[in-house]
Parts: C-alpha cells; sequence; structure tokens
C-alpha cells in the first residue's frame, strides 16, 4: 500500500474535463491537470469530445483499487489510463463530490463537514449549461449527489439504489440526449460501514461497482458512437479499516485521502 499521500489535488479534475469539452471552466476552478490531458490525448489521439459520462463509485480508496486489481482490471479495457488524486479534506462524500465538480477546495464551496446544502458557487453544470450544453445527474435519491447541486436549469433522475441508477443512466445513454451524464453508486460505502472494507459483502459491492462500470461504456461503444466520448470512473475518498473493526472514512491519512480515477476516450465511430 502507498504510505505516502498523493500529490495531484481532485480540484485539478474540474477544469480537466471542462477542457476537453471545450467549456470554460467554473469560476473558482484549480488549474486543470495537464498530465492527465497530456496522457488521454497520447492514448486516444483525441483532445476534445462532445460526451462526458463519469461514474461516480463511492469510497473506493487507491488501495483497495490495488487490493482487489483483478476485479478492477476489466475497467481498464474501458479506460485504460489510471490518475491518481489526493481528495479534499475531510474526505466525507458531499466535501469531496463539491470539489470534484466545482474544482474548489471545501472552505470555497462552502461543505466542509457531512452535510448536504445546495452549492451555491459556480459549477461544472453551470459551466455546461452556460455553453448550451445539457448536463444530467444519476443519483441515489437523498445522497450527496443527489441534492447538492440542485437548483440548476437540468436534468436530474434520483432513484431507489444503485441497480436502478445504472439501469436509468443505461437508458439515457440510449436516448443520448444529454452531454455530461453524472451517475452515482453507494454500495461499497454502505457495505463498508456496516462490515468493513474487506468483508464479503464489500468484496461484492466492488465487483457490482466494475460490472455496472464495463456495461455503462458497452452502452457508450454502441449507443454514442456518433460522438467522442471521455469515460470516467471517479471515486470520491477512500476508507480505513477502525480498530472497532468497522470501514470508516473522514481522516487525514492516505488511505482515505489517496484515490485513483481511470480514465478513456471511447472516439467517435461514424
Ligand atoms: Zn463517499
Amino acid at each position: 500500500m502507498n504510505k505516502e499521500f498523493f500529490t495531484t489535488p481532485l480540484t485539478s479534475l474540474c477544469a480537466t474535463l471542462c477542457d476537453f469539452a471545450g467549456v470554460k471552466p467554473p469560476e473558482f476552478a484549480a488549474p486543470s491537470c495537464e498530465e492527465l490531458k497530456e496522457r488521454l490525448t497520447a492514448q486516444s489521439g483525441v483532445s476534445s469530445v462532445d460526451r462526458i459520462l463519469m461514474y461516480n463509485p463511492d469510497a473506493v480508496a487507491d488501495y483497495i483499487y490495488d487490493k482487489y486489481y483483478d476485479k478492477f482490471a476489466p475497467c481498464e479495457a474501458v479506460a485504460p489510463i489510471r490518475q491518481r488524486f489526493i481528495t479534499v479534506y475531510p474526505p466525507k462524500t458531499p466535501v469531496c463530490f463539491a470539489s470534484m465538480y466545482t474544482g474548489a477546495l471545501p472552505e470555497k464551496h462552502g461543505i466542509t463537514k457531512y452535510e448536504k446544502p445546495v452549492v451555491t458557487i459556480d459549477t461544472i453544470f453551470d459551466a455546461f449549461i452556460r455553453a448550451g450544453k445539457k448536463p444530467c445527474i444519476v443519483s441515489v435519491k437523498n445522497q450527496s449527489m443527489d441534492k447538492i447541486f440542485k437548483g440548476r436549469d437540468m436534468a436530474y433522475f434520483s432513484e431507489t439504489y444503485d441497480d436502478e441508477v445504472v439501469e436509468r443512466a443505461l437508458e439515457l445513454i440510449e436516448k443520448d440526449e444529454h452531454d455530461l451524464l453524472c451517475v452515482y453508486n453507494q454500495r461499497y460505502d454502505d457495505s463498508m460501514h456496516r462490515s468493513h472494507p474487506n468483508s464479503k459483502r464489500s468484496q461484492h459491492a466492488l465487483d457490482c461497482y466494475a460490472s455496472s462500470f464495463i456495461k455503462l461504456g458497452e452502452k457508450v461503444n454502441t449507443c454514442w458512437e456518433k460522438h467522442d466520448t471521455l469515460i470516467g470512473f471517479a471515486p470520491d475518498h477512500g476508507v480505513h479499516r477502525m480498530i472497532i473493526g468497522l470501514g470508516n472514512h473522514g481522516s487525514n491519512i492516505p488511505k482515505d485521502m489517496n484515490i485513483s480515477h481511470l480514465y478513456g476516450i471511447i472516439p467517435k465511430k461514424i
């Protein structure tokens, strides 16, 4: 396991996504991650896209990704670029997603603990809307991704749980109406809090994340053949096991702060 903190800030992702989409980043977004831009362009030969699909599986730590690499290796066929990020502190779901999609630090976007108010500063969703593009969030009802970006003139789908979210996302990819589609799943986060990060149930949740991401990638391949699509596997924070045994996150330690994302570009076919 990596005992050092990663150095590339998660806040650099937002402007990176905007750069690929030709959209001016939101007001407080940190500068883009040039390393990710270069690697993605070199891998695909494509430097701009007209579709972005972000799969947001909750709580996949970098070391968990490595420990269960066999589960995730097939995801790298869809999105071959592994980008290591340090998330924001405290590594709690709404804090991290607010930073992921504003490009700003918690003190700037205003969510600094586990609470789910609507983010009022400029977000990637506002930036896309200003550029005449259509963003959409598909989430489990009442979870952070469902609540903190509400109030924009965009599409939101609130589903009962992960499977329904994925089903909805597959349907939306087929309809081909959105330029930025964010898809949130939470099964591993639920499971590790109730048991621990390596329990059978938690491992099953990781299997579900991997297979859902692959399904989404396959759907993009078949239904977005007219589009250049940037596809991402993008967790919010990591996880550690407490002395009492349960999984948790929220500490300033590499297990909670280091995350690995996967990115790839699926070029258009026609
Ligand atoms: Zn989370």
